[in-house]
């Protein structure tokens, strides 16, 4: 638990314009007043990320949605009032107070309420709302721990240990337009979650969403240290000082392997949940020279845990 002063410290922090790492249900947060643009200036500049990729911003209340956008029509409250607070980014044109660093020059910015007692004590001590992108480095692995965050960024300002987080898996961000809601990041709220809240609505999801007015949702990202590769079932001779990610028992892999399982049963919450302990786990130990992860099929959440895996084990495939 954190105590009242540990929230006090943080929020003093926040208002003073610096950066304050934070645990949100998804993963850690690297958070700084969002109307300060120089507060956020830091995020990028500790986190060593491209000013073209915008930042989520974190409120307390479905309220603060109307300092953040104008658009505050009937599907944007019947996704908040569904989903908030929880592992859901809403996408809307931005109001004239969010400064352009917070959207890279966006005429929209992405919005959430966390579903995090700390989260959302941080947010209402500091008394603004909270920009904050994953707290690691650009392109590494997300931490779901305090301590994945000190391993990456030793130098933030203050860290509050809210202990692992649940869900473990980035939000799934969608916008709306009118009629239309796009699916930009897949996450634990599937699609069919979204199509179960707004029946009337057109729900779009590109099978190519890169190819959307998302920067940020690049090929590669969530990426260990060390080589991973997706496991072939096929293949049955590894290189030596292999490490396996498996999601349930498995007979197929060497005996003298270090494993790590996500989940004994193949539960994709829990699967989801241990994802990036699993790879921090893998990247921290120093006898593993490559890692392969078993994956998982691409249908409801498996959709998500297949996006984070992929783009993890992207740089590392031959011939891209
Ligand atoms: P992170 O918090 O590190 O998971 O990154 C936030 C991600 O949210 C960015 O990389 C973008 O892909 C997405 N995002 C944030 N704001 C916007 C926006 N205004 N339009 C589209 N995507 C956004
Ligand atoms: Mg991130």
């Amino acid at each position: 638990m954190i105590s009242t002063s540990e929230l006090d410290i943080a929020a003093k922090y926040i208002k003073e314009g610096k950066l304050v790492a934070f645990p949100t249900e998804t993963v850690y947060g690297l958070g700084a007043n969002a109307l300060n643009p120089l507060a956020v200036a830091k995020i990028f500049e500790l986190k060593e990320r491209p000013s073209f990729d915008p930042l989520i911003v974190h409120i307390a209340s479905i309220d603060d949605l109307y300092l953040l956008t104008e658009n505050t029509d009937g599907n944007v409250i019947r996704l908040a009032e569904k989903f908030w607070p929880g592992p859901l980014t809403i996408v809307l044109p931005k109001s004239k107070l969010v400064p352009d660093i917070v959207t890279s020059g966006l005429n929209t910015v992405g919005i959430r309420m966390p579903d995090n007692d700390i989260a959302l004590k941080l947010i209402r001590a500091a008394n603004c709302p909270i920009a904050a992108p994953s707290a690691n480095k650009f392109g590494q692995l997300s931490p779901v721990s305090a301590e994945h965050v000190k391993k990456q960024l030793s130098n933030v300002d203050y860290v509050l240990d809210g202990g692992n987080t649940s869900v473990g898996i980035e939000s799934t961000i969608v916008s709306i337009e009118g009629n239309v809601c796009t699916l930009l990041r897949p996450g634990v709220i599937t699609i069919a979650d979204i199509e179960n809240a707004l029946p009337d609505t057109f729900i779009y999801s590109s099978e190519k969403p890169e190819k959307l007015i998302a920067p940020g949702l690049l090929k590669s990202h969530y990426s260990p240290v060390k080589p991973l590769y997706i496991l072939d079932k096929q293949v049955s001779h590894f290189p030596e000082s292999s490490g396996f990610i498996v999601h349930e028992k498995k007979d197929f892999i060497p005996k003298e392997s270090r494993i790590v399982y996500t989940s004994q049963t193949f539960n994709h919450l829990e699967i989801a949940a241990n994802l990036f302990s699993a790879l921090h786990a893998m990247e921290d130990d120093e006898h593993i020279k490559q890692i392969f992860i078993e994956p998982v099929p691409e249908v409801g959440l498996g959709i998500a845990i297949m996006d984070r895996i992929k783009k993890a084990a992207y740089k590392y495939q031959q011939n891209n």
